[in-house]
This record gives C-alpha cells, structure tokens and sequence, in this order.
C-alpha cells in the first residue's frame, strides 16, 4: 500500500491572492499536489463545473450528507451558504498517497489541522493589510461599495485567526508569497 499522502491546508480572506498563489504551486513550482473538491449549496458560478470547481449540491443533498457523516469538517461561511470537505476527497487521495490540498475557511481550518495534527500543515495566506486589500477589493470592481465593506470587515475577523495557522505568508509580492508557499508545502512533503 502507499505512504499516505500529507494534508496541506490553506485559508485567507477574500483579495489575498490566495487563487493565484494556489495555481502557481503546480502550475510553476510543479509542487506534486492534487485538490479536494468540496461540497457546497451555493450554485456555480459561470465556468465553474460541477465535481471540478465543488460538488455543487441542493440544500437537501447538503443536509442528507451532514447526516450521513459524510464531511470531516463543514461551515456556513456566508449566510445560507455552506462549504465542506467530504471525507471521500481526503481519505481516498490521500491514501493512494496523493498530497491533498484544502481550500478552506479559518474555522474548518483550525478544525482540520486539529484532527489531522503532524499530519497537516497549514498555511495562512495575509494580505498585506486592511488598506492595500480594500485597494484590490475596490480594483476588481466586481462588488458594490456594501459588499466590500462587509468583506473587509469579515476580513479583520479571519486575520485573528492567523496565529493558529502553522505558517502565515504574507503577500506584498505574489512572486515571491507563492515561492514561499511552496517552499513551505515541498519541505513538509519531503519529511
Ligand atoms: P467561494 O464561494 O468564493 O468559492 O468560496 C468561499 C470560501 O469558502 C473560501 O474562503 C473557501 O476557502 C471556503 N471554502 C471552500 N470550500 C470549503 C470547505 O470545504 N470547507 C470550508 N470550511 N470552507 C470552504
């Protein structure tokens, strides 16, 4: 049978550049990892699909498989929307001894890195502070004013969590950040 692969998981508020520095640990650093698609009720947006981006489910499908214990952590991280990691993602990757990779918010973070301990490394990524990411909220012009305000605010609340991560990266320069990331995930890796 394989060595089981490691968890690695990475959370940050919205505007970090967390996407980006994600796709560049396979895309340029060629880090050997593979993603755990999550579970969620909100519906895809264009160019998402489902079983690539997550599992998009109905409210129901969402509340049968909390029942059936089918989640190793999940979260209502907006108002109505929720998010989970499904334990078939995890388990079944990890013990073909991929490296798996969660995309998840702080509180299923902190929760993952408890259960998993030594065998999860997790990574916060910060912004570079409140002012320069409100600068890029504002830049992408995806958001009216209201929205970003509250993001921001959401924001300060997911940043006092960075010190339960066992890593934080902040990102001033994207180059650089996901370097590090990188750096990071491939000596855990190697352990
Ligand atoms: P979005 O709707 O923009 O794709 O994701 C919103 C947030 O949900 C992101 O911060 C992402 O990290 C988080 N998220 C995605 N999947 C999961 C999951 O399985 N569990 C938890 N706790 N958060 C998740």
């Amino acid at each position: 049978m394989a060595t089981p692969g490691k968890i690695i998981i990475i959370s940050a508020p919205s505007g970090s550049g967390k996407s980006t520095i994600i796709r560049e640990l396979t895309d340029t650093h060629h880090v050997p990892l593979t993603f755990s698609v999550s579970a969620t009720n909100r519906p895809p947006r264009t160019g998402e699909t489902d079983g690539v981006h997550y599992h998009f489910l109905s409210d129901e499908a969402f509340r049968s498989a909390i029942a059936a214990d089918e989640f190793v952590e999940y979260e209502e991280v907006y108002p109505g929307r929720f998010y989970g990691t499904l334990k078939s993602e995890v388990e079944r990757r990890s013990a073909a001894g991929e490296n798996v990779l969660l995309d998840i918010d702080v509180k299923g973070g902190c929760r993952v890195k408890e259960m998993y301990a030594d065998g999860a490394l997790s990574i916060f990524i910060m912004p570079p502070g409140i002012d320069e990411l409100r600068r890029r909220l504002e830049g992408r012009a995806t958001d009216p004013q209201d929205a970003i305000e509250a993001r921001l605010s959401k924001a300060a609340y997911e940043m006092e969590f960075a010190p339960r991560y066992d890593a934080v990266v902040v990102n001033d320069d994207l180059a650089t950040a996901s370097a590090e990331v990188a750096r990071l995930i491939t000596d855990f890796i190697a352990k």
